[in-house]
């Protein structure tokens, strides 16, 4: 198969770190979206997309590559909880995972997390993945629509991910691919600032890959970059092996799952005989909120001190949902006496770890401005 492939990766307008990697090295292309406060992001999509590397490299025939693919994103889950558990500094970080091998004349695709994979073909988009979120399950369900589900405030909230728990189930397709067809991996920075009729557009208006990588992340800066942006672009310029022609209507049987990888623990198995699916499904609700809390940040009150914390400001039953990361010099006292942080006690909620670090560099400032003044009556 002659594959030409294009990449770009951009840390967004709002964002300090760009926790996304990239590889786009024949006979791999993937994408991973870091995620855990501090460096944890970065070296969790690091470490997943290098182990993938090395497991990719052994030679064999094409039809021992999915069981490769799903070895390699096995390792890459284990290489990324490994190395959590051994810096403190990096406990709770994830990433998601959409990797591409190329064989002689299909590609074969693995995929965990809320990155995605496209296909291009004649001008009509195909999605190639179902993002692991919590809204996609409730769009399954029927309980949210698609276009609610893209404005919903937790549409971030993964139910699964590479780094978080032993067992991981990896969504693995084969993609029977043809000469003109385009493949597009990229990470959630694209598809929540872009829709994805101008994804398609852009993709069709740029025959060379790296272009269309490129400017696939400037419409997404465009459209306010809030989070890193990663795609990578492959344009199959001759399938050695060419899928017969297939009928307009045949769309669904171009992309043939495969048996989804499942490897319950002897536990999780009994735990579904005797008590059922909904256990289940709560376990994966805790690993989606215990991503989602690591996803949160805010300032609020530590010991009478403003301060920094990982999670959400909320109490329920006692139960905290939140870390301190940081605590200042700064006395809540001072803060609280003036008007625009007055109730700092309740928490001041931030989209990500530097917007809660400009906060508290505000309330600094502010708190200094004000010098010592007695509190108003
Ligand atoms: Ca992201």
């Amino acid at each position: 198969m002659k594959l030409r492939a294009g990449a770009a990766t951009d840390v967004g307008l709002l964002r300090q770190r760009n926790e996304d990697t990239f590889v786009a090295e024949y006979p791999l292309f993937a994408v991973a979206d870091g995620l855990g406060g501090h460096l944890g992001g970065e070296v969790a999509s690091q470490v997943a997309v290098e182990t993938l590397i090395d497991v990719t490299k052994a030679e064999g025939p094409d039809d021992g590559i999915p069981d490769r693919l799903r070895t390699a994103i096995h390792r890459a889950n284990e290489a990324v909880g490994e190395r959590a558990s051994r810096d403190s500094r990096l406990t709770g970080m994830g990433t998601t995972l959409t990797a591409v091998v190329a064989g002689r004349d299909r590609m074969y695709l693995g995929h965990v997390g809320d990155s995605r994979a496209y296909l291009l073909r004649e001008g009509e988009l195909r999605a190639l993945t179902e993002d692991h979120t919590l809204v996609q399950r409730m769009v399954r369900e029927g309980r949210l629509t698609p276009e609610q589900a893209e404005i919903h405030p937790q549409r971030s909230v993964l139910t699964r991910a590479l780094g978080i728990e032993d067992e991981l189930e990896v969504d693995q397709a084969t993609v029977e691919v043809a000469a003109g067809d385009r493949l597009l991996l990229c990470s959630d920075g694209l598809t929540s600032m872009v829709a994805e009729e101008d994804i398609r557009k852009i993709l069709s208006g740029h025959d060379d890959p790296q272009a269309a990588s490129e400017a696939l992340v400037e419409a997404a800066n465009a459209a306010g970059g809030q989070d890193n942006i990663t795609t990578v672009v492959v344009d199959v310029e001759d399938a050695a092996d060419p899928p017969p022609a297939q009928p307009a209507d045949a769309a669904a049987r171009t992309i043939r799952p495969r048996t989804t990888t499942r490897r319950p623990s002897g536990r999780m198995r009994r735990l579904a005989v005797t008590v059922g699916i909904p256990v289940l499904l709560v376990a994966a609700l805790l690993i989606g909120a215990r991503i989602y809390l690591d996803r949160q940040w805010f300032v609020g009150i530590h010991d009478g001190n403003v301060s920094l914390f990982r999670g959400i400001p909320t109490e329920v039953l006692g139960v905290n949902f939140s870390t301190l990361v940081e605590e200042s010099q700064i006395p809540a006292q001072s803060a609280e006496r003036l008007q625009t942080w007055r109730d700092i006690g309740d928490g001041i909620t931030a989209g990500n770890e530097a917007e809660a670090r400009e906060i508290l560099a505000q309330i600094e400032r502010d708190v200094s401005l004000q010098g010592d003044v007695p509190p108003s009556p």
